[in-house]
């Protein structure tokens, strides 16, 4: 375009400043990171960070790939689906799609069909669906089992949102490592608003390590967010999942 640069916040302007916005942010959480590793003694290279895109438009998510970011990650379908294409359009062809909100069993297929890890797999009806999704779809996808890290509240099944009880971990993880187009990679968790996230997080590498013996290949532990990632990295994450942090806080969900 030979538009002349007209002074005041043109898109071009605005598109700079949230350039600029994003990669400082990035910055910011690559430098906790870097402390964070420095304190336990673990090097940068074995984390991932996943950035969590939900609620922001697929030209943040060209703005982390400029910045190196190829891995995001979105709560929920149908809006996954859509950036998914936008950015397929856009021809950012580099990214891998990680699936962390909760899985309705109905839009399993859809999301088997786009993503590269589905973080929040925790009950056997959503493994079924989600195997034949990625059959129907000719791919394998690779699954979390996202464990209910709520300590407290771990018997009252009214209370329990999203995530497998400890004690059925093991049951869905047996369920995707036998099912034919998935492939069970680790395990995934959320500390509770609540609680400690260095208790949790020591309860989920627990888990993580239990699960590892029993499918060498299930390494991945995927934990921590903007509020805990440090806590995260000292129990051994493997995979950060940061929204807030590096976008910007996002509206009120729900
Ligand atoms: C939104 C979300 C995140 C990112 O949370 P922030 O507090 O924005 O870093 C991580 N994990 C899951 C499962 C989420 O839904």
């Amino acid at each position: 375009m030979t538009s002349p640069r007209a002074a005041g916040s043109t898109p071009d302007d605005r598109a700079t400043i949230r350039r600029d916005e994003i990669a400082g942010r990035l910055a910011a959480v690559e430098q906790r990171i870097a402390a964070a590793c420095r304190e336990v003694g673990r090097d940068r290279s074995e984390l991932t960070v996943v950035a969590v895109t939900k609620t922001y438009p697929a030209s943040d998510i060209a703005v982390l790939a400029e910045l190196g970011v190829r891995d995001v990650g979105e709560a929920r379908h149908p809006e996954a689906g859509r950036k998914v294409e936008e950015c397929a359009a856009a021809g950012l062809d580099q990214l891998s799609w990680h699936f962390v909100g909760a899985v309705q069993t109905n839009k399993a297929a859809a999301v088997a069909s786009y993503a590269s890890l589905v973080h929040s797999v925790d009950r056997r009806r959503l493994v079924r669906a989600l195997d034949r999704g990625a059959e129907r779809a000719e791919r394998v996808l690779d699954c979390l089992v996202q464990v209910d890290l709520d300590l407290a509240n771990n018997g009252a099944e009214h209370r329990r949102r999203s995530g497998a009880a400890p004690a059925a971990v093991d049951d869905v993880a047996e369920a995707i490592a036998t099912a034919a187009s998935l492939r069970l990679r680790g395990v995934m968790g959320i500390a509770p608003l609540d609680g400690d996230p260095t208790v949790a997080f020591a309860e989920l590498a627990e888990l993580a390590a239990r699960v590892r013996a029993a499918y060498p290949g299930a390494e991945v532990l995927s934990a921590g967010m903007s509020a805990d990632l440090e806590a995260a990295v000292a129990a051994g994450a493997t995979h950060l999942r940061v929204g807030r942090a590096v976008l910007g806080e996002r509206p009120a969900l729900r």
